[in-house]
């Protein structure tokens, strides 16, 4: 799972590059990169761990200029070390390119061993470099495509991109003139465009708009290009159009409650998960709490629909990161118990309903449950917002492989026992389908198993 920012038209742009890509700081915390275009050169910086620690601001003095991409990343293909770190740059025929990568392929394999027979070098082991190698590989123009006469050299190559590649991606091409953004036909991740003066903003939720100023403008459709140059702004759609398959789990754990992203504002779906949970729910209970902080909004709308008083019943420690996206097991288990502490004052002798936003491994929910009973808790009602997880993902977040997934492992009553929870129920799937307009538009195969784009291989998810 990654992160992309872009700015286009705004001296200082590697500033805004930073700050924009800092607001997505929660999508990836392995490294970060800015590339920065001058209008005749691009520059990089490269750092690994968070976005405010790694970059000094001598590191953005040299890389001034008026368009900037950026990206914070968490490995979701390739192996996780620095070598991966993005903004990519590659010396082409076209001149230098710079690009940053949402999602994952799925045919990464497969198009990597052809290259590489017919003599491209990678540099990389992730399939973000396809992004910049296929650019070299051939072109491709759709009949019913009428190119800007200032996109004739370029679009011909992003066209063939995006006919080789399979899986998701939202990407940020910075050329030294020039931002194209491109999604996936699919629309598997999201990308949102937002405006500031007279700069263009690119980013992966629009959160980053509001911490610099800037409006949102609008989100880029599935399988749309967009060039962005001092002619103007030009919009493409080179395919036509197929299946949408926007990731569901975005909003119900990824993207920040205060973000639009998916045709939706997060907050609101996830409010919608905790009323849909609490209409399949019968259970008396003195006080609903959240598992903080994914699980606040959803115990919000759990709350509001039951009556019964929401309170906090667990206190985070803000110096903690996010324990979902540390990379091993070992280190997950070892920061919920640094993240998390119980509050006494609202759990000693209560019936407590606790609300997750997903369960997934199902180790963190039990050490939340002996926590709470710890505490004083006389019963502890386990309830996630979300369906159970049963399968994997291979368009680009980091669920686990499909024997570590306790849903596939165990039934609901041997998680309820696992957990230690004196009740244990799920949201349904036909419940989280009820909390977004039009569910037939999102993919939600790792609740339901449909995946909408064929997996060739399993290395696609190496981890
Ligand atoms: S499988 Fe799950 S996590 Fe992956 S894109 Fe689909 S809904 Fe999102």
């Amino acid at each position: 799972m990654c992160g992309v920012f872009g700015v286009f038209g705004l001296e200082g742009a590697e500033r805004y590059a930073y700050f924009g890509i800092y607001a997505l700081q929660h999508r990836g915390q392995e490294s970060v990169g800015i590339a920065v275009s001058d209008g005749s050169t691009i520059k990089l910086v490269r750092k690994a761990g968070l976005v405010l620690e790694a970059i000094k601001a001598q590191d953005l003095e040299g890389v001034r200029g008026n368009a900037a991409i950026a990206h914070v990343r968490y490995s979701t293909a390739g192996d996780s070390g620095f070598i991966n770190a993005q903004p990519f740059y590659r010396e082409t025929s076209l001149g230098p390119v710079a690009v940053v990568h949402n999602g994952n392929l799925v045919n990464y394999g497969t198009l990597r061993k052809e290259l590489e027979e017919k003599g491209y070098a990678f540099q990389h082991s992730s399939d973000t470099e396809l992004f910049l190698i296929l650019l070299e590989d051939g072109e491709y123009v759709p009949p019913h495509v009428d190119l800007h006469p200032k996109d004739r050299d370029l679009l011909p190559r992003i066209f063939y991109v995006m006919r080789r590649v399979k899986g998701a991606y939202s990407l940020l091409y910075l050329f030294p003139d020039k931002m194209v953004a491109v999604r996936d036909p699919m629309g598997f991740r999201p990308l949102l465009m937002g405006r500031i003066g007279q700069g263009i903003l690119f980013s992966s939720e629009s959160c980053s708009f509001d911490i610099l100023r800037g409006q949102l403008w609008r989100e880029l459709r599935p399988g749309e290009v967009l060039v962005v140059d001092s002619a103007g702004i030009r919009s493409y759609f080179p395919f036509p159009h197929s299946r949408t398959a926007m990731c569901i789990f975005e909003l119900v754990y990824f993207s920040k409650p205060e973000s639009y992203v998916l045709e939706h504002w997060v907050y609101h779906v996830r409010k919608r998960m905790g009323q849909e949970l609490a209409r399949e729910d019968k259970v008396e209970a003195d006080v609903v709490i959240p598992v903080p902080d994914s699980g606040v909004v959803p115990a919000l709308g759990y709350s509001q629909e039951t009556g019964i008083p929401f309170e906090m019943g667990l206190i985070r420690n803000h110096y903690v990161g996010r324990s979902f996206i540390e990379p091993t097991q070992e280190l997950r288990d070892i920061k919920v118990l640094m993240k998390l502490s119980p509050n006494r004052a609202v759990l000693e002798g209560k019936r407590v309903v606790v609300i997750d936003d997903s369960l997934v491994r199902g180790t963190t929910s039990k050490k939340i449950v002996s926590m709470l009973k710890s505490a004083g808790a006389k019963e502890v009602h386990l309830r996630i917002a979300s369906p159970p997880v049963i399968g994997p993902c291979f368009y680009g977040i980091d669920t686990p492989t499909r024997e570590e997934l306790i849903a596939n492992r165990m039934s609901l009553e041997d998680i309820r026992k696992f957990t230690g929870a004196d009740t244990l129920r799920y949201l349904s799937l036909e419940g989280l389908r009820r909390c977004v307009h039009h569910p037939e538009k999102f993919c939600d195969a790792c609740f339901s198993n449909l995946y909408p784009v064929e997996v060739e291989e399993t290395a696609s998810r190496i981890r």
